[in-house]
């Protein structure tokens, strides 16, 4: 009884439509899977649709990028209602910086020589069907390959997109407190993402204090010490462990669709958060 609590598709940076990707958790046997594009919410009612079609319960998501500290930290926000303010023009707002972020990658990028433009990446985005809602640096990374700038997307990522390389821009700040309480406002459960990659629990505080509900325990990078610890910590603050893949499709460096699960009554449980 399996659930993939994290996933993206080609509504944000993933690789495969929502309907494709629910069709397959659907024939992997899982219980649920929880759509959790970067910053929109647009992939839902088509994967909701795919959801009653296949049998298998989609559990609506988001997964918003934010700050602290001068570390990422990633905020998983389920069962949000997607018209509510102000979360939705958070999601709005952060959607635009994304789109003058590309601008200014591909400005810093034509510095550094390399010639590339907004239509290059829209249509590397697109092997895709649909334009995404949400542009990230893997669109961008995604078009150097197939301009022959670099061989893959992590090489491409490693050459020009991290801090210290010419085509790295900061996306706007949002303290992921404040993502928090934004999801609350609007009706969802809210959930740390991969604390094994923030690397420091003492946002906790922080965090709990802004209402978050869970806890990602199960994820491809935590090592067997982090999941427990992190297990540990959700019974003695009373938080939900929740987990998934966070599959982005096939052909990139992700853990395959349904690979890393939550037991499926965290749904409910999270569910039942929601609404609290
Ligand atoms: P962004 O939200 O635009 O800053 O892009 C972050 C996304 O890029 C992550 O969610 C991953 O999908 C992807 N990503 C980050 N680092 C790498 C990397 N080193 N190689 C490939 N993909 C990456
Ligand atoms: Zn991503
Ligand atoms: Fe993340
Ligand atoms: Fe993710």
């Amino acid at each position: 009884m399996a659930a993939d609590l994290h996933t993206h598709t080609t509504a944000s940076d993933g690789t495969l439509a929502p309907e494709e990707l629910v069709r397959r958790a659907a024939e992997l046997g899982l219980d649920a899977v929880g759509i959790t594009d970067h910053d929109t919410m647009a992939g839902l009612p088509e994967a909701e649709e795919a959801g009653r079609r296949s049998g298998i319960a989609v559990v609506p998501g988001v997964e918003l990028s934010t700050d602290a500290t001068g570390r990422e930290v990633h905020i998983l926000g389920y069962y949000c209602r997607a018209d509510a303010e102000p979360l939705a023009s958070l999601l709005a707002a952060m959607r635009a910086g994304r789109e003058e972020r590309v601008e200014r990658i591909l400005a810093a990028l034509a510095r550094a020589g390399v010639s590339l433009t907004r239509e290059d990446v829209l249509a590397a985005a697109a092997g895709e069907a649909q334009r995404p809602e949400s542009l990230g640096r893997p669109h961008v990374a995604r078009a150097l390959v197939q301009h022959g700038y670099a061989e893959s997307v992590a090489d491409a990522f490693a050459r020009f997109l991290v801090p210290g390389k010419p085509g790295y821009v900061p996306r706007p700040k949002l303290h992921p407190a404040d993502a928090v309480r934004c999801v609350r406002a609007a009706g969802g459960a809210a959930v740390l993402a991969h604390p094994g990659l923030v690397g420091d629990d003492s946002i906790l505080t922080e965090l709990l204090a802004a209402g978050l509900q869970g806890l990602e325990v199960w994820y491809p990078d935590h090592t067997p010490e982090q999941l427990q610890r992190y297990l540990r910590l959700c019974e003695d603050l009373g938080l939900i462990p929740t987990g998934g893949s966070d599959f982005h499709g096939r052909g990139e460096r992700w853990a395959e669709l349904g690979q890393v699960t939550a037991p499926s009554e965290v749904v409910e449980r999270l569910a039942a958060a929601a609404q609290a």
